[in-house]
C-alpha cells in the first residue's frame, strides 16, 4: 500500500511508510500511477520490514490519572460520562501480565517485543512498570505520561530496567495547557511538566522524547511557545520529536475539536518548521490502520490494569469491548466485533477529501524539509 501526493515542484511524492518515500517525477505518473519500478521499491522496502516480527503490547498500569483533561478517554470523573474505573495494576498483577506478553509473542513467533506503558498515568503506578520491564525485557520500551509525575524516584528505576523513550503530553504552551491540564487541585501543571521534562533529559541524556501537543482551536496560538520552552531539551543529548495531534471527540459532546482545514494544516506547517528549526524531528502521519498495537491480534494487545484484554487504548477499561482475560486468553468469537482501532468512536474531523488534503498539505512540507527544499520556494 502506498499513497500518492499531489504534483508540487515538478515531482510527486509516494509514501509506502515512514522512511519509505520517493520523490518522482510527475512527467513518469499515468494519472495517479507511479511507474512500476517506483511501486516495486516502495513494496520491497515495506516488505523487508515487515519480515521482522514485533509483538507489540500496551499495558495499562494505572487507570487512575492524577490529572483531569476535560477532553479524556479515560477515567475523569468530571466527565459526563463515566468510562472507566480507577484500578491501578498491582505488582503480582505485573507479573502475570509479563508472563501473558511473554506467552503471546512466542505464539506470534516473534523475534522482538515493543512494550508501551500506558494509562490513565502510568506513572501513577510504578512497581507494576518496574515489574513489567524486568519481565518482558522488552526490545523496546516507552512510558506515555502526562509528565507531572515525572520525578527521579519513580523514572529513573524504570530507566535502569531498559526504558528507552518517553512521551509527553502538552496541550500546547502554558496559557492553554493549564486551562484544560489542571490537576485534582484544578491548577495548571505546565511548568512542572516542563521542569520535569527537561531534568530527567539532564540526567538521562541517552533518552528519546516524543512531545504529542494536542492541536486545538484554542491552542494553535500557543505551540510556538511551547517549541520554544522545549528548545531547551540538550540537543545532542535528546532525540525529540514532536507530534501535533488533533483531539478527537469520542461520544462525550468535546466540542473544541480542530476541522481538516487548509487553514489549520497551514498552521501545523508553521509549527512543524518552528520544531525542526529548534531541533526536533516531525514525522509522517501514521494512518490508524498500520498502527502496530492494534493492526495484527497476532502481534500486538492491550492489556487493563485489572488484566482484562483489549485491542486497543481507546476500548481499554469498557468492559463492552474485552476480548478476553489474563487467564483464558483472546475469545476468538469476540473478534470480529472487537478487535477495533482507536479511532473506532471518534468523530470524524471532516470529510474523506478533506482529511486527505489537510495531511497531504502537513506531509509535502515534511517531506520537501527532509530533502532541504527550501519552504520558501513555493
Ligand atoms: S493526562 Fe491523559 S489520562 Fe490523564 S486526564 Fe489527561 S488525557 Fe486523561
Amino acid at each position: 500500500m502506498y499513497r500518492v501526493l499531489p504534483p508540487a515542484h515538478g515531482f510527486r511524492w509516494v509514501v509506502g511508510g515512514p522512511n519509505n518515500t520517493l520523490r518522482v517525477p510527475q512527467h513518469l505518473f499515468d494519472g495517479n500511477v507511479p511507474p512500476p519500478v517506483v511501486v516495486t521499491a516502495i513494496e520491497q522496502v515495506a516488505a523487508a520490514r515487515s519480515a521482522s516480527r514485533v509483538f507489540s503490547a500496551t499495558a495499562l498500569t494505572s487507570q487512575d490519572c492524577n490529572l483531569r483533561c476535560p477532553y479524556c478517554i479515560q477515567n475523569t470523573s468530571s466527565s459526563p460520562v463515566q468510562r472507566v474505573s480507577d484500578i491501578r495494576m498491582t505488582p503480582e498483577r505485573a507479573t502475570k501480565v509479563a508472563q501473558y506478553i511473554c506467552a503471546a509473542a512466542a505464539r506470534g513467533e516473534a523475534d522482538q517485543i515493543t512494550l508501551l506503558l500506558f494509562g490513565g498515568e502510568p506513572l501513577m503506578a510504578p512497581e507494576a512498570c518496574q515489574v513489567l520491564l524486568e519481565n518482558v525485557r522488552p526490545t523496546n520500551a516507552s512510558v506515555w505520561t502526562n509528565g507531572a509525575l515525572l520525578t527521579a524516584s519513580r523514572i529513573d528505576p524504570l530507566v535502569d530496567r531498559g526504558l528507552d523513550t518517553i512521551f509527553v503530553t502538552f496541550d500546547g504552551g502554558r496559557t492553554t495547557h493549564d486551562l484544560t491540564r489542571s490537576n485534582l487541585a484544578g491548577r495548571g501543571t505546565y511548568d512542572l511538566v516542563l521542569a520535569n521534562v527537561l531534568e530527567t533529559a539532564k540526567r538521562h541524556p541517552h533518552l528519546n522524547w516524543v512531545v504529542r501537543s494536542s492541536l486545538m482551536p484554542q491552542t494553535a496560538d500557543t505551540q510556538h511557545a511551547l517549541v520554544a520552552d522545549l528548545s531547551q531539551l540538550p540537543k545532542r543529548a535528546a532525540t525529540a520529536s514532536l507530534i501535533l495531534g488533533l483531539v478527537d471527540d469520542i461520544g462525550i459532546g468535546f466540542d473544541n475539536v480542530t476541522p481538516y482545514s487548509p487553514d489549520v494544516a497551514a498552521e501545523m506547517v508553521s509549527i512543524n518548521r518552528a520544531a525542526r528549526a529548534a531541533g526536533f524531528h516531525t514525522s509522517l502521519r501514521t494512518p490508524i490502520s498500520s498502527c502496530v498495537y492494534c493492526s495484527d491480534p497476532t502481534l500486538g494487545i492491550t492489556i487493563d490494569a485489572d488484566g482484562t484484554l483489549y485491542s486497543c487504548w481507546q476500548t481499554a477499561g469498557r468492559t463492552e469491548w474485552s476480548i478476553g482475560s489474563l487467564k483464558d486468553g483472546i475469545d476468538p468469537a469476540q473478534l470480529p466485533q472487537r478487535w477495533v482501532a482507536c479511532d473506532v468512536n471518534a468523530a470524524p474531523h471532516g470529510n474523506t477529501a478533506e482529511r486527505d488534503n489537510f495531511w497531504n498539505l502537513v506531509d509535502q512540507d515534511i517531506l520537501d524539509a527532509s530533502i532541504g527544499l527550501d519552504p520558501n520556494d513555493e
